[in-house]
């Protein structure tokens, strides 16, 4: 049994697809749930997402405890809660930037209890619990980034709890995870806001409703929640400016080739690209 009793802080999107994923399981934990949010708490209750309403500080009391709320409170309420956890339990995360949030999770854990750091690779671009639902994780790669003193035991809990929801946990150290997703996820997020926005404050009208499947292929991830996106960037801003001049070296690339009419320079960049894209 990964746990008798299982916490979720944030009954958002992320959290509201836990509880739902993990509801009505045999042999699965209580679940408890708290959010800022009444409506949310109320609806969860409602289906049965969650079997009790509770506070951020009764949620101690859970064997396994996970935080998911917007990056920029999620290290506010792992310290609140890490020291007021049991010997033997686990505080965890869903947050998208890690190196930060785990070095204060293990930072502020009461004794016996561990921190282990957590991302599921799963999401759209709509938020709250309205948006939850209970395959959100099936078949999904979810992160868990083991770091200083985690025992075995606690990272395996972790895993087994994103293994019930569907999902197939990889284990990556925090500063990897917020290298490689700088320039999987947080790059192309801001390249799609970009885009939309040089269109945005174009002087001529260019009228949306002419856009082809390109423009909304490539600009979804721009309708994600501007406040998560501002947090994410902010908290991995250095791996994203890293990224950023990578992208403009090779922006910069192709705007010569355009500009020296190099057939054959754009035919092997465009041809490299969708090598790599192909292989996804
Ligand atoms: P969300 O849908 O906005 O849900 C967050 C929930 O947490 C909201 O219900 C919010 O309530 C609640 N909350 C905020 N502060 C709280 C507090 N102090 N105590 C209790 N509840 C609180 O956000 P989300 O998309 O689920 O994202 C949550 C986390 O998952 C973020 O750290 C994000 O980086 C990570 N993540 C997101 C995705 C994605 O695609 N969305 C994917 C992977 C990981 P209010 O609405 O009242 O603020």
């Amino acid at each position: 049994m990964i746990a008798k009793r299982l916490g979720i802080v944030g009954l958002g999107l992320i959290g509201g697809s836990l509880a739902l994923s993990l509801r009505g399981k045999r042999g699965g934990p209580e679940v408890w749930g708290c959010d800022r949010s009444g409506e949310s708490v109320r609806l969860a209750l409602a289906a049965g997402a969650i079997a009790r309403a509770c506070t951020v500080a009764e949620i101690a009391a859970c064997d396994i405890v996970v935080v998911c709320v917007p990056v920029i409170r999620s290290i506010g309420l792992i310290r609140r809660i890490g020291k007021r956890m049991r010997p033997g339990s686990v505080l965890t995360d869903v947050g998208s930037v890690k190196t930060e949030i785990v070095k204060a999770g293990q930072e502020s854990m009461a004794s016996g209890a561990e921190f282990v750091g957590g991302h599921p690779i799963a999401g759209t671009e709509n938020s709250g619990y309205a948006a939850a639902g209970p395959s959100l994780f099936r078949g999904k790669t979810s992160i868990v980034t083991p770091a200083g003193g985690n025992s075995e035991p606690a990272l395996r809990r972790v895993e087994a709890m994103w293994r019930r929801t569907g999902a197939r946990p990889l284990r990556m150290d925090p500063e990897t995870h917020d290298h490689v997703f700088a320039y999987v996820s947080h790059l192309p997020h801001v390249v799609a806001y970009a885009l939309v926005h040089s269109v945005a404050t174009l002087d001529s009208r260019v009228p949306l409703g002419y856009s082809a499947g390109g423009f909304r292929d490539f600009t979804r991830i721009a309708s994600s929640n501007p406040e998560m996106w501002k947090e994410i960037v902010l908290q991995n801003r250095a791996e994203v400016l890293r990224a950023t001049a990578h992208y403009r070296k090779n922006f910069a690339q192709l705007e010569r080739l355009i500009r020296r009419g190099d057939g054959q320079g754009l035919l092997a960049y465009f041809r490299r690209s969708k090598r790599t894209r192909d292989r996804l």
